[in-house]
Formats: structure tokens, C-alpha cells, sequence
């Protein structure tokens, strides 16, 4: 269904992610556009703002200021994480509505606290699982949904990335302050918010355990291992690394059939998917669609029509809420309810 209108945004923090996927992904989608860059770097700024035809650079101070904010009606915030907070805050103290990176923030009070803001701002929020804006995933769960799987019984997914190998030690990836933690906020959030969507459920008890082997992750969380326990004792064994070979998969395993996806939270690549239940099995390609500008398409819609979107600041505050109590479960080497 097409819409009228545009949504005019401002871009807050221009990163690895805002540079190579969100800048293109708005410009070549059809609901949203660029009319404001944020960031702390001038120089960038301006080849950026060069590069998209953008006519409005701001540094923070002077975006919290809201100095140019009659220029947008939206924000996309790209800052590292525990930055999150204050720029959706400003956001929603203007009036704008809101499109915020994963995870929403590094706590589930904090998180919690976006939540309201937006809410009582009357503004829009939207977290930016783009995943949940990806044909295979929207697919796949539409077949759990049908039960072709029967009913999901366990459920397998893990993301490694390493983290070093693209990104200086003095990342804000491996300071807990600004990132929230480590492998577990960063990528182990794929997993959670994609079962949770997948199965359209949320886990009832979370088990965890992480380790860092090396000096760099000495603060943060290296490597994690964590169980989600959902209702009806649907398990999920989830894994994540900072320091292992780039890898990401997910199997759901039910009572007739099972899905797998290779790479299901890779980037723009086309998943192979295997379908099977009983005696067959199918295996088919997904469209290696760009996920971020279908994600800004549907955040454009959501903001134009005035829909709640699908992955909504509470979704964002569901995981961040688990990441809580499954630091806890590191700690205690208990499950953590919740
Ligand atoms: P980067 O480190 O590449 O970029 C972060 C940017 O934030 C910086 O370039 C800077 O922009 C701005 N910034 C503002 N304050 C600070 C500060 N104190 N320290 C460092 N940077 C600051 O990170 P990413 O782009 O990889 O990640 C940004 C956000 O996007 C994170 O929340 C991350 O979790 C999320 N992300 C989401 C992905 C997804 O698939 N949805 C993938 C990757 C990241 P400037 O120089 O313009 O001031």
C-alpha cells in the first residue's frame, strides 16, 4: 500500500553503520530523506552531507538545542549505545518522532525510560532490528506460524564477529560504559530478538555464561553462551563471539519439521533456507534484499500513517531487559527469571 509524503530525518552519529548501510538505505528508499547530519566530526560531515545533497549540519550540542530542528521530522540515532538515551530524549523533547539503533539502550531502566519519553512526547518509536524487515525472516515466520514445523521445540542461533579485525582497540565496543557489555549486547541480541519475533514469544527464564580469554576483552564479555526458556518449554541455545570467525545461523527444530537459515544475520546476503517436515525437504534462496532500506521504508510508513511499528521501543526494551538478567545469570550462575 503506498502512502503520500516524505518523512524529512536527522542522523545522529555518523558511524561505520549510519555511513555504509543507513545514509544509501534512505536515499534510495521511498518514504524517508535526509535534510539533517549530527556528528562531532566536521570534516565528515561535510563530505557526507556533500555525498547526499544534505543541507543541514549540526554538531550535538547544537542538535540538542533542537538549532535546526524545524529541518526534520524524524531521527535516527547511530551512536554508540549508552548514547542512545540522550539523543532519543532530545528527539522526543522536540517533538520528532524516532527510528533508534540496537540495543535501545545499555539497561532496561534506562531503556525503559526512552519508552515513556516517547510516549508521553506523543512520538513514534521504532527499534532498528532490521532483521525483522527481511523477507527470509518475515517468511520464515509466517511458516512457524502455520505450524508447518509442527510446534517449535528447540530453537539454535549464533553470530560471531571479529570485532578486531575491523574496529581499533579503543572501540567503544569493548568499554562496557558506553556499550553496555560485550559479544552479548552487540551480537547476541540477533539471536534474542529474532527468536522472540520468529516464535512471537518472550522467554520466561534466561541462563548465561561468558569469558574472555584475552587482555582487549578484559571488561566486556568476549565470548557467551546463553538458553532462553520460553512458554511451553521452547528452548533456544544462542551463542556469540567477539573473537571468533565472522558466522551467523539459525535452526528451528518442531515436532514435524525444522527451518534452518545460513546467514540469517549477516547483511545483504541471500540466505539459503532448508525447509523440511516429514520426508521433505526443500531448499530455496532468499531475496538478498537490502534490509536497512526496507527498514527505513516501513519506519517512513509507520510515521506517515501513524502505525505502531513492528519492532517498537517495548521490543527494543524486551531484549535489553533479557541482556539484563542474562549478565545476572552470568554472575550468579543461576537462571535468572523474568
Ligand atoms: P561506530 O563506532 O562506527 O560509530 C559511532 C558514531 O557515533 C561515531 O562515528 C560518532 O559519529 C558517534 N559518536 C558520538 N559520540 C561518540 C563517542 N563518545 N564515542 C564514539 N562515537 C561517538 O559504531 P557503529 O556505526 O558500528 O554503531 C553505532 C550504533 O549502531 C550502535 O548502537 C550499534 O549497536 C548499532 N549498529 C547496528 C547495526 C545493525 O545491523 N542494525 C550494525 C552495526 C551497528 P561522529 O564521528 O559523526 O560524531
Amino acid at each position: 500500500e503506498d502512502v503520500d509524503g516524505t518523512v524529512r530525518m536527522a542522523v545522529v552519529g555518523l558511524g561505520g553503520f549510519a555511513l555504509k548501510r543507513a545514509l544509501p538505505a534512505i536515499a534510495a528508499g521511498k518514504y524517508c530523506e535526509t535534510t539533517t547530519l549530527v556528528s562531532g566530526s566536521v570534516r565528515k560531515a561535510a563530505t557526507t552531507a556533500e555525498r547526499y545533497d544534505v543541507e543541514h549540519v549540526v554538531d550535538y550540542d547544537e542538535f540538542r538545542r533542537g538549532e535546526v530542528a524545524d529541518a526534520y521530522d524524524a531521527v535516527y540515532v547511530a551512536t554508540p549505545n549508552a548514547l542512545h538515551g540522550e539523543y532519543v530524549r532530545a528527539a522526543a523533547d522536540q517533538g520528532k518522532h524516532v527510528i533508534c539503533e540496537k540495543p535501545l539502550e545499555t539497561t532496561a531502566e534506562r531503556a525503559r525510560e526512552l519508552v515513556d519519553v516517547c510516549a508521553d512526547a506523543g512520538v513514534t518509536l521504532m527499534t532498528a532490528y532490521r532483521i525483522q524487515l527481511e523477507s527470509t525472516a518475515r517468511r520464515t515466520r509466517e511458516i512457524v506460524a502455520d505450524g508447518y514445523i509442527g510446534e517449535v521445540v528447540q530453537v539454535y542461533g549464533g553470530f560471531s564477529h571479529p570485532v578486531l579485525e575491523t574496529t581499533s582497540p579503543d572501540t567503544w565496543r569493548l568499554d562496557p560504559d558506553l556499550a553496555g557489555g560485550g559479544a552479548l549486547v552487540d551480537l547476541g541480541i540477533y539471536p534474542l530478538n529474532t527468536t522472540r519475533y520468529l516464535l512471537e514469544s518472550d522467554p520466561v527464564a534466561v541462563n548465561a555464561w561468558t569469558c574472555s580469554l584475552e587482555p582487549a576483552f578484559d571488561e566486556v564479555d568476549e565470548h557467551v553462551t546463553f538458553t532462553l526458556r520460553f512458554p511451553g518449554e521452547i528452548t533456544a541455545s544462542c551463542t556469540a563471539s567477539f573473537n571468533a570467525h565472522a558466522s551467523s545461523h539459525l535452526r528451528l527444530v518442531g515436532t514435524d519439521g525444522m527451518i534452518s537459515i545460513s546467514a540469517p544475520f549477516g547483511g545483504v546476503v541471500p540466505q539459503n533456507v532448508i525447509v523440511e517436515r516429514g520426508e521433505f525437504s526443500v531448499e530455496y534462496t532468499g531475496n538478498p534484499d537490502d534490509e536497512v532500506e526496507e527498514e527505513f521504508d516501513y519506519f517512513g510508513y509507520c510515521v506517515l500513517t501513524g502505525t505502531e511499528p513492528g519492532p517498537s521501543g517495548r521490543d527494543g526494551l524486551e531484549d535489553v531487559r533479557v541482556i539484563d538478567a542474562a549478565y545476572e545469570s552470568a554472575e550468579t550462575g543461576q537462571w535468572s527469571d523474568l
